[in-house]
């Protein structure tokens, strides 16, 4: 058995929205789980001065589009997943695997892809990141009987991509999804792509998908009329991200804090897509998110971390006994007049990554993306 204590810790940042701190000084990580949070523990195999740092959960983009390893065909870019751990992610899931150079636009093809990917990303983590890919793109000419096929192929997650001319199949295969435990996201507004179209506030109240993709504009978002029938008017998960609308993701937020409804939102990056490969995409936002509005920065980090883990049954994205050891080290970023991480990202600043582990493995010891930290921790 291996076991790590991090100690001298400033605070845990937790990942859960009832609970977002925690004042406590140690934790202790064994086989690779979090086996004590307030740790009793003094000796370990590898031991960690915090240095007074923030301990948060590894960050959990919510939409991302991978394809194979770290290749983003869209901007024919190697390496970003690797890229986004050092950005504080540890598991990505993804919202379809749609930037695959001529991509099947037939039922068999479109499981097939979704299988592939799948199947591919649970036996490699490019970067040691958890990538939970294999989303089946939805598609007019299925039926009861491909939803079936991709449960049984172990498909977890669905994704309306497209405005799909039968509004009434694509009811019907969110509903055979769900019946089997798929959980079903959908593209929120204007296209995005050459030759689709716009998804409005009407397929949505209509169709009813558990997830509304990138509800601030993937990148451009719905009208106001509809986003205020979306908040009011259904119990979806309303997603924010990085490559959308700020001014709306800053109004749905405080919205959403007002009407306490927060654990009806998630954060996410929806990269790499035409908007690029932003290797500290959750951090951008989080720190828009806390810096414009009252929304305390650690709520922020659930939106981030366990709210993710939560709509996607993850299993990871909050500090706690029993789970992965998915973890960031976070500081206030050297020249910020911050004094600790969450008052840079209540700043508007990115926090500064100093350590990042996955699974208990000590994978970045100094972020080659995020600002370094004021006080770096230190392994004894
Ligand atoms: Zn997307």
């Amino acid at each position: 058995m291996s076991g790590m204590l991090i100690r001298n810790l400033g605070c845990i940042v937790t990942g859960n929205l009832d609970n977002p701190v925690r004042n406590v000084e140690s934790v202790y990580v064994e086989d690779g789980l979090l086996a004590e949070v307030g740790s009793t523990t003094t000796t370990a195999d590898t031991v960690i001065d915090a240095n007074g740092l923030a301990l948060t959960p590894g960050f959990v983009d919510g939409h991302t589009h991978p394809l194979l390893g770290g290749f983003t065909p869209r901007q024919n870019a190697l390496g970003w997943c690797e890229s986004y751990l050092h950005g504080g992610v540890t598991s990505m899931v993804s919202a379809g695997e749609c930037h695959v150079p001529g991509r099947p636009t037939d039922p068999e093809g479109l499981k097939a892809l979704a299988v592939l990917t799948g199947r591919s990303y649970d036996a490699h983590r490019p970067g040691g990141v958890k990538v939970n890919a294999g989303t089946l793109l939805l598609d007019d000419d299925m039926t009861e009987a491909d939803i079936e096929d991709a449960s049984q192929a172990g498909i977890e997650r669905m994704k309306i991509l497209f405005a799909l001319n039968d509004v009434d199949r694509a009811r019907d295969l969110v509903q055979w999804g769900r019946e089997r435990d798929i959980t079903s996201m959908m593209h929120c507004g204007g296209s995005s792509l050459p030759g689709t179209d716009n998804i409005t506030a009407a397929m949505f109240e209509h169709i009813r998908p558990d997830i509304a993709a990138h509800f601030n504009g993937g990148p451009t978002p719905l009208p106001d009329e509809g986003i205020d029938r979306l908040i009011e008017g259904t119990d979806m998960v309303l997603e924010l991200i990085v490559g959308g609308n700020q001014s709306v993701a800053v109004d749905v937020l405080e919205r959403m804090s007002e009407r306490d409804e927060l654990s009806r939102m998630q954060i996410g990056t929806d990269t790499p897509t035409g908007t690029g490969v932003i290797s500290c995409g959750m951090l951008l936002e989080m720190s828009i998110l806390a810096g414009m509005t009252d929304v305390p920065a650690e709520k922020i980090v659930a939106l981030a971390t366990g709210q993710v883990a939560d709509h996607h049954d993850l299993g990871t994205g909050v500090v706690a006994e029993g789970l992965p050891a998915d973890l960031c080290l976070l500081d206030a970023p050297m020249g910020s007049q911050a004094d600790d991480a969450m008052g840079a990202l209540d700043h508007g600043e990115y926090a500064a990554v100093d350590k990042v582990f996955v699974d208990g493995e000590l994978l970045v010891d100094g972020s080659r993306n995020a600002p370094p930290a004021k006080r770096p921790a230190i392994v004894e």
